[in-house]
C-alpha cells in the first residue's frame, strides 16, 4: 500500500462541509488523470474499496469513518471553446459558472452558487435556480474500478431529479463537457450576483450544513413540510434543524453524524406522520454505519 502514498486515517471531518465524519483508512490526493487511474490500479490491486471525494459538500460521513480508501479529487482545470466549457472532474463548479461568465456565456449562473465539484454535480445532477447538470452537460468522461475510460452520453447518463445512473455505482467521473449559449460578460456577471445575494438572504451559510437535506416531494418543498411539522429549530446533540431554512440540517458544534442521521429521521417521522409524504435524503449516507 506505500505505492498509494496518502495520509492514513485521516479525519473526514476536515474534508466535508458539514465538518463531521470519522477518519478514512487512505487518503489520496489526485490532481489528473493519470493520478486517477494509477490510484484505482493500486488500490485495485490491494482489494480495497474505493470512495471518490469531491467538494464534501453532500456528505454525511458515519462517525467510524470510510473503510478503504478515500481519492480527493483536487484536480481542476477549465477550458472553453465557443460555448462548450471543458472541466476536469474536480474543478469548483463556481469556477465554471466563472469561466463562462468571463468569456460571455451565459446559461450557466446558477453553477457559481452550488458548492462542489463538477464531478460531484455530474454525479448527482445538482441544480438550481431551475436549471441543472442535465440540462447543461453534453457528456462525461468515465472510469470504472477495472480502469476502462469511456465517454457517456447525456442519455446514458439517465438524469432526473437529482437522480442518475452513477449513482450507487462505483463509476467515477474524469471530466465532463457543459454547454451555455452565448452572451454578455455584464449581464453573467449580474445574474451571478443575484443568485448569491438570494442564497445568503434564505440559507443559513454561516453554519457548516450540507445543503438541502432532503429532495422536493413533487408538486411541494420539503422546508415547507419539515416547517409546518413545528421542527424548525430542533435538536439532537449539536445538530439543529436550521432556524432559517428548515431544509437545512446544521452543524451547530460539534454534532456527529449519528445526532444528523437521528435529526433526518426526527423529521422524516413527523412529517409521515402528520402530511403522509415519505421525505428521501438528497444528503449522501456513507461511510461504516452499525445498522
Ligand atoms: C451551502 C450548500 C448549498 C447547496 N446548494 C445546492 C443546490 O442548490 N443544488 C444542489 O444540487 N446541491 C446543492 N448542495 C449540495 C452539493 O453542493 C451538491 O450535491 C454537489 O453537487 C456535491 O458535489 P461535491 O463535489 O461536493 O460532492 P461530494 O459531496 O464530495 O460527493 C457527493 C457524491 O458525489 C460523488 N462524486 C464526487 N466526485 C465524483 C466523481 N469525480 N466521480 C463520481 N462520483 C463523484 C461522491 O462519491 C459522492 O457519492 C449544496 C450544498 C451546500 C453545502
Amino acid at each position: 500500500m506505500n505505492e498509494l502514498g496518502g495520509a492514513r486515517a485521516e479525519p473526514m471531518s476536515r474534508h466535508t462541509s458539514l465538518h463531521i465524519g470519522g477518519p478514512a483508512d487512505y487518503f489520496v490526493r489526485v490532481r489528473s488523470e493519470d493520478d486517477l487511474v494509477g490510484a484505482v490500479r493500486v488500490a485495485r490491486e490491494a482489494e480495497l474499496p474505493m470512495f471518490i471525494l469531491g467538494g464534501g459538500t453532500n456528505l454525511l460521513v458515519a462517525d467510524a469513518g470510510i473503510r478503504g480508501v478515500v481519492f480527493a479529487n483536487t484536480w481542476s482545470d477549465v477550458s472553453v471553446h465557443g460555448t462548450v466549457l471543458d472541466a476536469a472532474s474536480g474543478t469548483p463548479l463556481a469556477s465554471v459558472a466563472a469561466a463562462a461568465a468571463r468569456n460571455g456565456i451565459v446559461g450557466l449562473e446558477w453553477m457559481a452558487t452550488v458548492p462542489g465539484t463538477v464531478g460531484g454535480a455530474v454525479h448527482g445532477n445538482a441544480g438550481a435556480f431551475g436549471s441543472d447538470t442535465a440540462s447543461a452537460l453534453i457528456d462525461a468522461r468515465l472510469l470504472d474500478l477495472n480502469g476502462d475510460i469511456w465517454n457517456a452520453s447525456l442519455d446514458d447518463l439517465a438524469y432526473s431529479y437529482r437522480t442518475s445512473a452513477l449513482q450507487g455505482t462505483p463509476t467515477m467521473v474524469v471530466r465532463a463537457r457543459f454547454h451555455g449559449d452565448p452572451g454578455d460578460r455584464a449581464s453573467a456577471v449580474r445574474r451571478i450576483k443575484e443568485i448569491a445575494n438570494e442564497r445568503i438572504a434564505k440559507q443559513p451559510l454561516a453554519q457548516p450544513n450540507t445543503g438541502s437535506i432532503f429532495r422536493n416531494p413533487p408538486g411541494d418543498h420539503a422546508g415547507r413540510l419539515i416547517e409546518a411539522a413545528g421542527l424548525k429549530g430542533t435538536r439532537i446533540g449539536d445538530a439543529m434543524v436550521s432556524e432559517k431554512h428548515a431544509n437545512f440540517i446544521v452543524n451547530s458544534g460539534t454534532a456527529s453524524a449519528a445526532d444528523v442521521r437521528a435529526l433526518i429521521r426526527r423529521c422524516q417521522a413527523e412529517v409521515k406522520a402528520r402530511f403522509g409524504v415519505d421525505l428521501v435524503p438528497e444528503v449522501e449516507l456513507v461511510g461504516e454505519w452499525d445498522d
